[in-house]
């Protein structure tokens, strides 16, 4: 909101009291309070039906709430049209799902510039913003591939690198190494953790016990309620 240095203190995510309830009347969300600071790799971790993937939806402001506040990089979302909430979210969410949503048959290098095409940038910087991500994710030898030539593993990584071409406020994975065999599955959490150890915001939404207790924060979603995650080793800190 201010351009004099204080929005860094504002977390990029900031949920008070959320519930989401659907139509039929299933719950998915019961009073849910979440900050995200600027600069964390956070996992949201709870078994299927839990509700993370309504977390996901909100967080990435792809639904609105039934009632609560939510705000992204200090917008509440409530006080947005739906125009303006899509602007928002082009330019300050990247998003990972567990099925990559590539183009097929478009080399890998064109998925990741398209993926800017929404912000307006030209195809120039696009493309050059495109190698420059790709490179990030240790991709900048298979720019041309298509899809189909690459492994699961190297997929992913060109959705991660489409989706932070943009430098994105924050980046919502959702199960990303749900679709990976388990050493492709590291090479994309190693991924990730090297985005954010450069700064980016990041989220990991997943099943995974193993995956959750190796990021820094978890929060553990239960029947549409957040927990704080308990130490496994019994520790008391
Ligand atoms: P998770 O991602 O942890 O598996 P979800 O957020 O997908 O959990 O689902 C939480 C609950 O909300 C489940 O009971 C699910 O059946 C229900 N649910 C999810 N999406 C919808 C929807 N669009 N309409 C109605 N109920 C839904």
């Amino acid at each position: 909101m201010s351009d004099d240095g204080t929005a860094t203190a504002t977390p990029v995510a900031e949920l008070r009291g959320v519930s989401k309830t659907y139509p039929g009347g299933v719950t998915a969300l019961r009073d849910v309070d979440l900050d995200i600071p600027r600069g964390e790799l956070l996992g949201i971790v709870g078994p299927s039906g839990s509700g993370k993937s309504t977390l996901l939806h909100i967080l990435g402001t792809l639904d609105r709430p039934t009632s609560g506040t939510v705000r992204i990089d200090g917008h509440d979302i409530s006080r947005l049209t739906d125009r303006r909430l899509s602007a928002l979210r082009a330019s300050r969410i990247g998003f990972v799902f567990q099925q990559f949503h590539l183009a097929a048959g478009v080399p890998v290098l064109d998925n990741v510039a398209d993926g800017l095409l929404y912000a307006g940038v030209p195809l120039r910087e696009r493309r050059a913003a495109a190698e420059a991500a790709l490179t990030r994710v240790g991709l900048a030898h298979r720019l041309a591939h298509s899809p189909h030539q690459l492994s699961g593993g190297e997929r992913q990584r060109v959705a991660i690198a489409r989706a932070v071409a943009g430098e994105p406020a924050l980046l919502l994975a959702d199960e990303p190494t749900g679709n990976l065999d388990s050493a492709s599955g590291a090479g994309v959490m190693r991924v990730l953790r090297d985005l954010h150890a450069a700064g980016t915001t990041v989220v990991v939404i997943t099943h995974d016990r193993e995956i959750a207790a190796s990021l820094p924060r978890q929060v553990h979603v239960r029947d549409g309620s957040l927990t704080p995650a308990l130490r496994a080793e019994g520790g008391t800190r």
